[in-house]
This record gives C-alpha cells, structure tokens and sequence, in this order.
C-alpha cells in the first residue's frame, strides 16, 4: 500500500502499481537503501550501465523529501558559491559549480527522455526583500565573470511591474532553471529501473548492515542482501542505520501549502508562472499552479506533527501579498532534509564496500542528480570525480547539541532578517 502524507503532490500524483515488500533472501552488485531521488538515480545510472541492482525503501517511493519538495531544479548547492571559493579557491569551484549545472542538465534530459509534462514551469526569480540592489547586480556580475552563468538583473519598476509586492526591491532572473512535478518525476525514473531489470522493493526498512572485508549484506526483518556495494541514500528519514549516518546527518524541517483557487486576483499580483524564492536565511519560496500557489518556507529542527504549517504559510502569503488575505489550504505538509554542518553534500566511500550519498540540504533536485551519477560511475568505471567534494567529508552533524544549536541559530538570523526589513520600512 502507498504511504504518502496529505500532499498536493501525492493528490497529483500519476498511477503506478505498488511494489511487494522483500521477503525472501537475493544476491545483487549494488544494494541501495533509500528510494529519494538520490537513491533512484544512483540506481538508474548503475543498470545502465548493466549492474545488477536492489533498491530498499522503507516506505513508498520517493516519499521522503524528494516526493515533497518545492520541486524547483536550479545549479548550485545549500552552501552559497562564495563560500565554496572561500574554502576550495576558485579553480575546484568552478569545477563544482559545473557538477551542479549538469545535476539540471541532467534532470532536463531524463524529463525530455520519459515524458515532457513532468516540467512544469520554466525560470526562477531570486528576489531581494531589502533595497540593496548593488548585492544582486555585484552576484549577477560575479556568476558571468566566474562562474559564465547569465543572470538578469531586474530594478525595482521592472520586478514590481512583474511581481506586484511591495515587499520585494529588485531580483535576478535564472532562465535556465525549471520547476517540476518531483513525485511523478521519482515515480516514473522508478519506472524506468525496473524496465532496465532493477528491482524495487517498497516497505521494507533496512534494518542492520554487516560490511566487512569478506562479506557485504543488508538485512531487514524477514531477508538478507549478499552484495558487493551498499549505497545509503537514506537522507534525514534515517540517520540511525549506520554510525556514520548518525555523525554526519542532521534533519531540519520546512513546510510547504496548496492555497484553494484564488481567482483572477491572483494572476494580476503574479504574473509569471516562473519559480519565486527570497533572499533571506530561510525565506519563502513558491510558484502559481493555475489559479493556486504552491508555497513554502521556513525552517525547524522540530519536528512536531502540531505545527500549523497551513496558518503558518498563510500568514506568510498574507505579508507578502496582503489583497490575497490569508488564503484556505487544500494541503499542507513537512518535508525533512539531510543537512551537514558545513551544508554540503557527502559523497565518498567508507568502510570496505560502503558508499554514502546523502545531505543535500534545501537544493537536492540537481545536486542528487549530480550525486548519483558520480556515485554510480565511481562503483562501475573507477571514476573518481566524488573526490572534488573531498574538503566536504563527514563533519561531525547530528546530535541534540548541534540541533539546539542550529535552532538557536535559524531563530537569530530570522530576527536579523526582520530587523533588516523593519529598518527598510522606516527608511523608505
Ligand atoms: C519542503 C521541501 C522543499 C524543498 N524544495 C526544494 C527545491 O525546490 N529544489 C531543490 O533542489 N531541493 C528542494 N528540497 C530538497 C530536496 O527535496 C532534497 O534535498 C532531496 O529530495 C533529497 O533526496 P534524497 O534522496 O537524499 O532523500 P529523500 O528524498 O529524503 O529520500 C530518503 C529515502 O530513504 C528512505 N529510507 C530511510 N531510511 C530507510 C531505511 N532504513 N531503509 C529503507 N529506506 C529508507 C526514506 O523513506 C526516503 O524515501 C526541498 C526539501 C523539502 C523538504
């Protein structure tokens, strides 16, 4: 049976038959653990290239993050690229920042090779909740001149003339970036695996790992795996399995809503139907879907189902856009994300036969794309590209200490970004 929570994507979601549970003991080459999209992808590169493949998730298919997210497919990572120069030098930046362009290429071509619907809107907006234009025009500069990635540069007349909030003082435009249906994309690359002789099995929990240099095997509650590789791709919905998952992982939650239709009204507030994301730490993002907005925001390392994430988002519509009023929800949900201290992606080897593929924060729709290519072309062909995220391996991340901490540090910048904006009301 398919779990999924009260989403509008799973109320989307298209029509694929459920996948039996495991219950008897197989052999393979690769045993992946997590059926995201980092998983998913790890699996479709693998049995491409004629691997023999198992792929284990706990519940249903992409129904952690990756069946949940904004769906917006844009380069980069959850770390900002100048703190990637700053730490790697320009020279592997570069290198990274086209690893993360061809996560987005890559995602651009699977969808124009499975079916064109899955892309949903084109282009993204980053816009700038404070008048301070010259940041956007120096970031636009800086992606040519470093990086050769064209942004445009939009003043306050010609943003407002295309997003009518007064909140919002200039933007860059990412034309190249995309949004898609991210349930239906995870469902149909699922699809495709099993096309290619992949085997799936859904509702069945990796339990215990035994990897030593003799013997490589996953086991859940009623079968074992003997293989050669394991890959854990299980992000922040298990950082238990595996005391390096444990160290590394820390799960931070953001919330996402459907409004009801809102009408024409919408349509003359919002008049493109690209991708919308501020700049602030943790600030909105959201696209129009017809007469409806998909919008989501903030972050919390708590997790508690009584969170009133729909009041919430509606409050948050409601200071950007106030002739909306505080828009009725037809869904609202959380979704959890895999973050490290440092915000990076872990990608690397460990133990004898043990890969992780795992914590791509709040940008995972390219970079896992990214992730499981290298992944699956290190297993096969020896590739060793994974090591240009080398400086990024295993910090030390979980724990109560680090997550007290970093709730304690969301809470600062939120009254550092209101702060800024309430001093922007005064002065304009
Ligand atoms: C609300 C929200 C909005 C976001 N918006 C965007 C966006 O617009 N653009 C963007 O680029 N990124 C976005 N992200 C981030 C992106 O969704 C994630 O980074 C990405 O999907 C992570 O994929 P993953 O495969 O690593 O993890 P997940 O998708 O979380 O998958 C992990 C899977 O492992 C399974 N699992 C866990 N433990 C076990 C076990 N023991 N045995 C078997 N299976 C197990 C889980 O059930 C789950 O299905 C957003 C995230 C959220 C939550």
């Amino acid at each position: 049976m398919q779990t999924y929570p009260d989403s509008w994507y799973a109320a989307t979601r298209d029509d694929y038959p459920d996948r039996s549970q495991l219950d008897n003991s197989i052999d393979c080459d690769v045993c992946i653990i997590g059926a995201g999209l980092a998983g998913l992808t790890c699996a479709f590169e693998l049995v491409c290239r004629g691997a023999n493949v198992v792929v284990l998730e706990a519940q249903s298919i992409a129904f952690g993050a990756s069946g949940r997210n904004a769906g917006l497919v844009s380069p980069g990572y959850a770390l900002g690229i100048d703190k990637i120069v700053d730490k790697v030098g320009l020279e592997t930046a570069r290198e990274l920042w086209q690893l993360s362009v061809d996560g987005v290429e890559y995602v651009r071509a699977r969808i124009n090779q499975f079916d064109k619907k899955l892309l949903m809107n084109q282009g993204a907006y980053h816009v700038l909740r404070i008048n301070n234009s010259s940041s956007m025009l120096i970031e636009q500069q800086q992606m040519r001149m470093n990086f050769n990635y064209d942004l445009d540069y939009l003043d306050t007349e010609n943003l407002r003339a295309i997003i009518k909030s007064s909140r919002y003082y200039s933007a860059v435009y990412d034309k190249q970036a995309f949004s898609i249906h991210p349930l239906n994309y995870a469902l149909r690359l699922a699809a495709e695996i099993e096309k290619l002789g992949g085997r799936i099995f859904e509702q069945t929990k990796a339990r215990a790992i035994t990897d030593t240099r003799q013997r490589c095997e996953v086991s859940t509650s009623k079968a074992a795996i003997k293989c050669k590789n394991i890959v854990f791709a299980t992000s922040a919905y298990d950082h238990q399995l595996h005391a390096e998952l444990k160290k590394t992982i820390l799960p931070v939650a953001t919330y996402m809503a459907m409004t009801e239709d809102l009408g024409d009204e919408l349509d003359q507030l919002i008049t493109t139907n690209a991708f919308v994301s501020d700049s602030r730490r943790a600030g909105d993002y959201y696209r129009k879907i017809g007469n409806r907005l998909l919008w989501g925001g903030r972050i919390s390392t708590r997790r508690s189902k009584s969170v009133k994430v729909a009041e919430i988002i509606a409050n948050d519509i409601n200071q950007v856009f106030p002739k909306l009023g505080r828009p009725e929800m037809s869904h609202s949900w959380y979704g959890l994300m895999g973050y490290t201290r440092h915000k990076m992606p872990l990608i690397y080897p460990f133990g004898h036969h043990l890969w992780l593929v795992s914590a791509f924060g709040g940008h995972g729709l390219n970079t896992t794309a990214m992730a499981g290519q290298l992944v699956a072309s290190a297993i096969n062909d020896n590739d060793d590209r994974w090591k240009l995220l080398k400086a990024y391996q295993s910090p030390w991340g979980g724990g109560i200490m680090n997550r007290a901490a970093v709730q304690i540090g969301y809470w600062h910048l939120k009254v550092k970004d209101w702060f800024d904006e309430r001093n922007q009301v005064k002065n304009t």
